[in-house]
């Protein structure tokens, strides 16, 4: 064995053999001497080599393995990287859709790195030091393999603050990046790269707006938090009679509507309010046959979970009971610390508050683009229920 090798404690080894990415401190029995950041082998206490992860002694997650067994750690994050690109090849047609997240961290056998692909150019999230400092190799394959325009950075996720990183924005490479339009399944988009939200664009609700497109023929909708307008296109798309639309952003609202024009929409086909939700729903009557609910994460971390179950109940409920007898609700939760059970609880809840009877008709993940690795139920974060209200 070498002598700067990360040895596990007995029976800690088992996560890292079933292809768990993330190595707790608890789990260490050896930590050699080494700079935050650095990549190191790392052993099971019997000798076997697990693989390799990249470690820093400030974050909760102290490890996180980029190979397994004996591959070359570089070699690995290239091919799945090459991996990553290939599968979303296989049902995306630049024609139809050219914007996604083409790299879902753990999703994709990458921990800390997340690329969202926006025709040609690339946004990159990282999360860990240890991405950070191969970011110069990730860049020159992701180069090699795309060809891109530009590649811009927008990093911000929470656990940047204990991994030592601060929040950044800025172009690594090619041109300057600002707004853009997309495709996505035949209809287009302006995203606001740098100030959006996000990376841009909530891409990982794609099959839902599919979805809104399958059931809003006919249809007077209601779309709150719509963000840029994306559901409200796709309903208006899939022959809705009318589509109101609620935001509080006001650059957000300002692009919905140009997003109606840039898709041949009209007007008079769509209202626009730039409003708090709440207020919304609790003032206004609901005369809709769909309603949406696609509200930000209410629980960002698990001492969240109590007011974001209220949050959502109160939505939930507010809608229930000023819906039309027969309307559908399609509502969504992107919380990971509030999982598929505790939101079909609070959907329930909600129903009997508001003293009707709900079916659940369907329910819904994110799209094909995020990946949810099977060693690694933590990236399994949104799900929806499209509930008929009788
Ligand atoms: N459905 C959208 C994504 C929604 S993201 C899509 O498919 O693109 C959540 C949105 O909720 C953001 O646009 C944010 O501006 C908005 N938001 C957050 N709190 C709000 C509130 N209280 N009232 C209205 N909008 C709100």
């Amino acid at each position: 064995m070498q002598k700067n090798t990360v040895i596990l404690k007995p029976g800690k080894e088992k996560p890292i053999v079933n292809r768990h990415h993330w190595i707790f401190s608890g789990a260490l029995q050896h930590l050699p001497d080494f700079e935050n950041g650095a990549l190191l082998p790392v052993h099971s206490s019997d000798g076997t080599l697990l693989g390799s992860a990249y470690f820093n002694r400030n974050a909760k997650i102290i490890g996180r393995m980029v190979a397994f067994d004996a591959m070359d750690p570089m070699e690995s994050i290239k091919s799945h990287i090459k991996q990553a690109i290939d599968l979303r090849r296989t049902f995306y047609q630049p024609e139809s859709t050219n914007a996604y997240r083409l790299i879902n961290g753990e999703g994709d056998g990458l921990p800390g790195l997340v690329v969202d692909i926006y025709d040609r150019t690339l946004v990159v999230q990282i999360s860990t030091l240890g991405i950070e400092k191969l970011l110069p190799q990730i860049l020159e394959t992701l180069t090699a393999l795309l060809k891109p325009k530009t590649i811009f950075e927008k990093s911000s996720s929470p656990s940047r603050k204990e991994e030592g990183l601060k929040e950044v924005k800025r172009l690594l490479q090619g041109d300057v990046v600002g707004e853009i339009s997309i495709r996505e399944n035949g209809l287009r988009f302006y995203v606001d790269i740098p100030s959006g939200q996000k990376t841009g664009f909530f891409l990982d609700q794609s099959g839902m707006r599919q979805w809104v497109r399958e059931l809003a023929k006919g249809k007077r909708v209601l779309n709150t938090f719509s963000y840029t307008g994306g559901f409200s296109i796709y309903a208006l798309a899939g022959g809705a009679t009318h589509v109101d639309s609620v935001d509080i952003s006001a650059p957000a609202i300002e692009l919905l509507r140009r997003n109606l024009d840039l898709n041949g929409f009209k007007a008079g086909q769509a209202g626009i309010f730039c409003d708090d939700v709440f207020k919304y729903l609790r003032e206004r009557a609901l005369d809709y046959d769909l309603v949406i609910l696609d509200p930000p994460a209410f629980a960002k971390r698990k001492s969240d979970v109590v007011a974001a179950c209220r949050g959502y109940k109160d939505i939930n409920r507010l809608a229930m009971e000023k819906m039309p007898p027969k309307s559908l609700l399609l509502t969504c939760s992107c919380s990971y610390h509030v999982d598929e059970g505790l939101f079909q609880q609070v959907l329930f809840q909600a129903a009997v508050e508001a003293k009707r009877n709900v079916r659940i008709l369907g329910r819904h993940r994110q799209a094909f683009d995020h990946p949810v690795n099977l060693c690694h139920p933590e990236g399994n974060y949104l799900k929806s229920f499209l509930l008929y209200v009788e």
